[in-house]
């Protein structure tokens, strides 16, 4: 194994058959799920879900895999090629639009990857975008990059993204998998959690729902995180100065004074409800959407 070699379109495959069963485990799927999979690679997972779910939809760019693992299925497994629930797509997953596909389906889609790693972010901006097309994803990732997604506010890897992901889903680790299972090997272990968009009536309080809604899908909300964390190790109190100058600095603190937002907190100790208020304030001083 040459762990230097630059790996094409991020082809580290998981070897483990046990870790790839508990991955599918955990899904739970059934008869009335249509599923999709980015990147099946050799199709270590795809094999042990194909015959459980009423639609695969497989995409991956490379199409020497793409034949491989539709030729694999085919031969493995009867009932996919009875049914003809699988369907095969050669393409960037990026330039995929998963709202048709929902729309066609008319249905909702349950997404299992293990994700090629240098797409993380932009796939995560794309879930976001077309979230409402998702029951669920289940997603292993760079375990840093997991950590990242998951972080709670006051916890050290808590980032602008992480406040973006709170307001779009609710995340949850279900295990950690050694760098040591997959081929070739990564320099890093990965993660496997589960993203569900968040259910706005699960709130109580319908304004802070209508907040969050507003948030999650507001360029302006992403933009203001951006801001607050670019001095992430200053504290609020001399930090609020750098950004939205077309707002006094007096008017800013009786913002945060408002808000009841502690002035000597650092951005990564503020809540998503705390990061929402002070949008909020923002927004309608500048008379914005
Ligand atoms: N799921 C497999 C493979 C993981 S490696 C396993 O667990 O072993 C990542 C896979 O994603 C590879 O098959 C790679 O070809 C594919 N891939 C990489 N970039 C992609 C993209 N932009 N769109 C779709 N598939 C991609």
């Amino acid at each position: 194994m040459d762990n230097n070699k630059k790996v094409k379109f991020g082809q580290n495959f998981l070897i483990n058959k046990e870790i790839a069963k508990n991955i599918v485990k955990s899904c739970n799927f059934t008869e009335n799920d249509n599923v999709v999979e980015i990147g099946p690679g050799e199709g270590i997972l795809t094999d042990l879900l194909a015959d459980k779910v009423k639609t695969l939809t497989i995409i991956e760019i490379d199409p020497f895999y793409l034949s491989y693992v539709e030729g694999k299925l085919f031969l493995n497994n009867n009932k996919l090629k009875k049914n003809d629930t699988a369907k095969f797509v050669n393409m960037d997953v990026l330039q995929f639009n998963f709202i048709e596909l929902s729309k066609t389906l008319n249905s909702k889609l349950r997404l299992i990857s293990n994700l090629p790693y240098e797409i993380s972010s932009p796939i995560m901006a794309k879930f976001i975008k077309e979230k409402e097309a998702f029951l669920d994803f289940t997603l292993m990732f760079q375990k840093e990059f997991a950590e990242r997604l998951l972080a709670q506010s006051d916890e050290s890897a808590r980032s602008a993204f992480s406040v973006i992901a709170e307001a779009n889903f609710e995340i949850e680790l279900l295990f950690n998998v050694f760098k040591e299972n997959f081929n070739p090997q990564p320099k890093i272990d990965s993660s496997v959690i589960r993203m569900t968009p968040l259910d706005l009536n699960k709130f109580e309080d319908l304004k802070y729902s209508e907040n969050i809604k507003w948030a999650a899908n507001s360029p302006y909300f992403s933009y203001l995180v951006h801001q607050l964390f670019k001095l992430r190790r200053k504290k609020l109190r001399n930090s609020i100065y750098a950004s939205f100058q077309g707002i006094p600095p007096d008017i800013k603190v009786k913002m945060y004074e408002d808000s009841n937002i502690d002035l000597d907190k650092r951005p990564q100790s503020l809540t998503l409800n705390e990061f929402i208020k002070i949008a909020i304030k923002y927004k309608d001083y500048l008379g914005l959407e």
